[in-house]
C-alpha cells in the first residue's frame, strides 16, 4: 500500500504538493471546498457571454519564472503563456509613462535622463535571474545557494521603496518602481518594501509578464490534468473542518495532510492535534490590505492617452510615487484613499480568445483597506478614465467583487487579503510563524503549503513544492505501514 496524503484546497500551491506527492508514488486526494477546482487560478464569463475574465490571478512572471512548474512541463497538458507586445506601462498624468519591459532597451529609452540607472540596477540582476529564482523561491532563513546573485538583489530588496526612488530623478522611473514596489500592498517606507517589487521588476527583464492562453484556468486544468496522469484525484464541494472528517472521507486517516489554507484556518481544522505554542503563533498570524475587484466588458480598446499603454498587457494606475505611496499607506492604516492604487489588466492584447466580436474584458483591482465594506468600483473607474478620457462610454457591461466578497469567494483571502498575510518586515522574513521550517505545523505528518508560507502569495506553486519536499523527507524518516515513496 502506498502512503497516502490528503491536500484541503487546490489553489496552485495545494496541486503542486499533490503533484510532488504523486510523483513520489504518494496516493494523493486533494479536497475543495469551492466547486471549481484552482483557487486563485479560475476564469470565469463574469460579464457577456462569451468574454473571459480572470477571477483573480491574470499575469504570470511568478508562474513562468518557477523552477517548480518549469520541471512539470504543463505545456503537455495544455498550458501555454502569451507574451503582450509591451509588459508593464506606468502612465503619468503629463502623458508620460514608464515601460518595463523584457527588451531592456525599450525601458531604458522610455525613463530618458533615469534609463542609464535603471539599467545599472536591474540589469546585472536580470542576467542573473536563474541563478536568483533558486533562492528567492525558498524561505529566507535558509542557506542560499547563490550568496553573491542573494547578496546583490538584497541590496535592492532590502531598501524602504521611498528611499529606494531617490536614486532617480525623473518621475517615470521612479513611479515605475514605486508601483511594482505597490505589490507589496503596505507602507512603502519600511525596510524591505522594495523586496516583492525587485522581484517583478528583475522577473520582468528576465522572463516577462505573461498571460495563460484561455485565462489562468488553463494553470489549473493543467495541473489537475497531470495530477491526474499520476494517479492523483481531486474532489470539489468539500469543506474540511477537522482532521476527523479525513478518515470519513478517505477511509483512513492518512499519513499526510496538507493545507492549501490560511494559517488560522489550519489551526482550526487540525485543532489539539498541533502543539499550543504552534496554535497561538498561527492564531496571531497578521492580514494585510485587500482588494476590490473590478471587471468590465468593453467595446474596442481602452483610449488610452499615452499610445505605449494601448499595447501593454498590464498597467499600474496612480500616478506620482509620493502619490502611490500615499495611497497604500493609508489602506494600511484602514482608510481608503480618495484615489486608490489600481492594477489594469488588458491580457486579451496578448490572448485575443478570451474576447468575443463585441467585447473585450478588462480587468482592473484597486487596493484597499483589510475588510473594507464600502464599494470603490467608482475609484477604480475614475483611476482608469484619468489617464483614458472616454473611456466611460467603452463600458458594456461591469461585474465587482467587494473586498467581502473576495474573502467570501476564497476563504483563504480573509478580510479581502488576497496575497494571504501582510507582507509586514517579520512576515516577510519569518513567514507564517517564527522557526527553521516555516511548512511544519509542528505535528507529525501535517503542513501548511499556502501562500501564507515561503514564497508567498503568486502563482508559482513554490509553496506547496517546498512543503511536499518536508512531508517526503519526514516520510523517509518516519516510515509508515506504507510502501516507501521514491524521491527525485
Ligand atoms: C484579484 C487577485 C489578483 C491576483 N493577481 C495575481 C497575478 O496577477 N499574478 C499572480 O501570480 N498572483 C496573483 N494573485 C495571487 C494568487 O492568486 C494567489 O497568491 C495564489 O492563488 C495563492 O495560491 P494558494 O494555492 O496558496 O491558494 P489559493 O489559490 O487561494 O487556493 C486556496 C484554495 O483552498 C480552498 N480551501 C481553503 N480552505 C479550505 C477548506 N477548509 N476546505 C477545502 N478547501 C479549502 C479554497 O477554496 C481555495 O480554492 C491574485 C489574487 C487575486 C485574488
Amino acid at each position: 500500500m502506498s502512503a497516502t496524503a490528503v491536500v484541503v484546497g487546490s489553489g496552485p500551491n495545494g496541486l503542486a504538493a499533490a503533484i510532488r506527492l504523486a510523483q513520489a508514488g504518494v496516493d494523493v486526494t486533494v479536497l475543495e471546498g469551492s466547486d471549481r477546482v484552482g483557487g486563485g487560478t479560475r476564469t470565469s464569463e463574469l460579464t457577456l457571454p462569451g468574454v473571459l475574465h480572470d477571477d483573480c490571478a491574470g499575469i504570470h512572471p511568478t508562474g513562468v519564472a518557477s523552477p517548480f512548474l518549469a520541471s512539470l512541463g504543463l505545456e503537455r497538458h495544455g498550458l501555454r503563456w502569451l507574451w503582450p507586445e509591451v509588459d508593464l506601462a506606468h502612465p503619468l498624468d503629463d502623458g508620460r509613462a514608464g515601460v518595463l519591459d523584457r527588451d531592456m532597451d525599450r525601458t531604458v529609452r522610455s525613463l530618458g535622463a533615469d534609463g542609464p540607472s535603471w539599467r545599472r540596477l536591474f540589469g546585472p540582476l536580470a542576467a542573473r535571474f536563474d541563478r536568483l529564482v533558486e533562492d528567492v523561491f525558498q524561505p529566507v532563513v535558509g542557506v542560499p545557494r547563490h550568496p553573491l546573485a542573494m547578496a546583490r538583489f538584497g541590496l535592492t530588496a532590502g531598501l524602504p521603496a521611498t528611499w529606494a526612488v531617490r536614486r532617480f530623478k525623473d518621475e517615470p522611473a521612479r513611479a515605475l518602481y514605486m508601483g511594482n514596489a505597490a505589490h507589496a500592498f503596505g507602507r512603502l517606507d519600511t525596510p524591505l518594501s522594495s523586496a516583492i517589487g525587485a522581484l517583478m521588476m528583475t522577473a520582468g527583464h528576465a522572463v516577462g509578464w505573461p498571460v495563460a492562453a484561455g485565462g489562468t484556468q488553463s494553470i489549473t486544468l493543467a495541473m489537475t490534468r497531470l495530477l491526474e496522469s499520476l494517479g492523483g484525484r481531486v474532489e470539489t464541494g468539500v469543506t474540511v473542518t477537522g482532521l476527523d472528517q479525513l478518515r470519513e472521507l478517505t477511509g483512513a486517516a492518512p499519513d499526510i495532510v496538507m493545507m492549501n489554507t490560511a494559517p488560522d484556518a489550519a489551526a482550526r481544522i487540525a485543532g489539539d492535534r498541533l502543539p499550543a505554542r504552534v496554535r497561538k503563533a498561527l492564531g496571531s498570524y497578521r492580514f494585510g490590505p485587500a482588494v476590490h475587484k473590478v471587471d468590465f466588458a468593453i467595446d474596442g480598446d481602452v483610449p488610452w492617452t499615452n499610445e505605449v499603454c494601448r499595447r501593454a498587457g498590464s498597467l499600474h494606475l496612480g500616478g506620482s510615487a509620493a502619490e502611490i505611496a500615499s495611497a497604500e499607506a493609508a489602506t494600511a492604516r484602514g482608510e481608503m484613499p480618495e484615489r486608490p492604487f489600481v492594477l489594469v489588466g488588458q491580457q486579451y492584447l496578448a490572448d485575443p480568445s478570451r474576447s468575443t466580436a463585441e467585447a473585450n474584458p478588462l480587468y482592473a483591482y484597486a487596493h484597499v483597506p483589510h475588510g473594507y465594506t464600502g464599494d470603490a468600483t467608482e475609484a477604480v473607474t475614475a483611476q482608469i478614465e484619468r489617464f483614458a478620457p472616454g473611456f466611460r462610454d467603452r463600458i458594456l457591461a461591469t461585474h465587482t467583487r467587494t473586498a467581502q466578497q473576495m474573502a467570501a469567494y476564497n476563504p483563504n483571502y480573509v478580510g479581502g487579503d488576497i496575497c494571504s498575510g501582510a507582507n509586514t518586515l517579520r512576515q516577510l522574513v519569518l513567514r507564517p510563524r517564527a522557526g527553521l521550517n516555516p511548512y511544519s505545523l509542528g505535528a507529525p505528518g501535517l503542513y501548511l503549503c499556502s501562500a501564507a508560507t515561503p514564497p508567498g502569495a503568486g502563482v508559482h506553486g513554490m509553496g506547496g513544492a517546498n512543503a511536499a519536499e518536508q512531508a517526503l523527507s519526514w516520510l523517509d524518516t518516519h516510515p509508515t505501514n506504507s510502501t516507501p515513496v521514491k524521491k527525485g
